[in-house]
């Protein structure tokens, strides 16, 4: 198994449905809920193997593989796609269908919110009218993408994210390419992506192979670092000249920065030298003077001037810290 496979494995939404099979109490239907597409279709499988596997979800027995192989599966639907009366009519014949060598059967449907308010009130009387074995896994990006009266009927799983060491030990397993790229150290690259997804899977895949979000980065931590004397504030200016267009890609950027310094993680590269330059209270108050700026921006006030005032800002709170 790969390390997001153990990781969804050990999830607190696995562990429940493994905790209701133990008990005798698996439910007829659980909701997994998560706003990561890519999380959401893997853990809803995963949660079919732990409803399903003797051991719950071993991922190497008979049961395990032919959920791998899309066995028990009734209906995914790719992003985008959507689920029609017909599509549901065609899960609802097959929920009788009995040639099936387990105990329990699982029908999974990863993008609930692919489903049409006429199909899954179609889909609701399945639902109603429960049949003992099987079991509905059925995702969606948030609760209010079900119908009131599906969501009811589920027991909830919420996904909550991951933490930062396991996206970390996911990308490290994931990110093929050789120790550097574009002069870039591959463990910084796949750290900084994990601090920066803040728990989310999807961002932090996006992040590890976006060049020019880790070029942004490091051009933002320098400028921070390096914002000591009134008289050099001009040069590290003008080194975000390229960015005169996109302020808010600035703006965005110098937040994420920031707020890494809080995070209490353990820091790498750019983030552990500026640790030593901004203490909480600086921190917290440049965070105050991004969020000023951001409003600027959204009142149609000149970008370059926000931006300005801004690092100026700054440098005024990192010195009054210093004293
Ligand atoms: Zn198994």
């Amino acid at each position: 198994m790969s390390v997001l496979d153990d990781v969804l494995r050990d999830s607190l939404p696995c562990r429940t449905v493994r905790e209701d099979k133990l008990r005798g109490r698996l439910n007829h239907s659980y909701l997994v809920l998560t706003e990561d597409d890519a999380v959401r279709a893997k853990l809803c499988k995963m949660i079919a193997k732990a409803a399903l596997c003797p051991q719950g979800g071993c991922g190497k027995c008979g049961v395990c593989e032919k959920i791998d192989d899309g066995a028990y599966v009734a209906l995914t639907v790719e992003e985008g796609e959507k689920l029609t009366v017909e599509d549901v009519e065609r899960l609802v014949g097959d929920t009788f269908f009995t040639g099936f060598d387990g105990d329990v059967k699982a029908y999974v449907v990863t993008n609930m919110q692919g489903m049409n308010e006429r199909a899954q009130n179609k889909f609701l009387k399945t639902l109603e009218e429960p049949v003992s074995d099987i079991v509905f896994v059925l995702g969606a990006p948030s609760p209010q993408a079900v119908l009131g009266t599906i969501a009811s009927r589920c027991k909830k799983l919420a996904f909550e994210g991951f933490s930062r060491e396991q996206l970390s030990d996911i990308l490290q397993e994931e990110t093929p390419w050789g120790a550097a790229r574009d002069g870039l150290d591959r463990d910084e690259v796949i750290d900084r992506a994990a601090a920066c997804a803040f728990g989310s899977y999807s961002r932090a895949k996006m992040l590890v192979s976006d060049g020019d979000f880790a070029r942004l980065f490091a051009l933002v931590a320098d400028i921070l670092l390096k914002l000591t004397d009134s008289k050099k504030l001009d040069e590290q200016l003008a080194r975000l000249s390229p960015y005169k267009n996109d302020v808010s890609a600035v703006l965005d950027m110098t937040e994420t920065v920031l707020e890494l310094l809080l995070d209490g993680g353990e820091a790498f590269g750019a983030i552990k030298q500026l640790r030593s330059t901004f203490d909480t209270a600086s921190v917290v108050n440049s965070l105050g003077l991004v969020a000023a700026a951001k409003r600027k921006i959204e009142r149609n006030c000149n970008a370059q001037s926000a931006l300005d005032s801004l690092f100026l800002g700054i440098l005024e709170v990192k010195y009054l810290c210093r004293r």
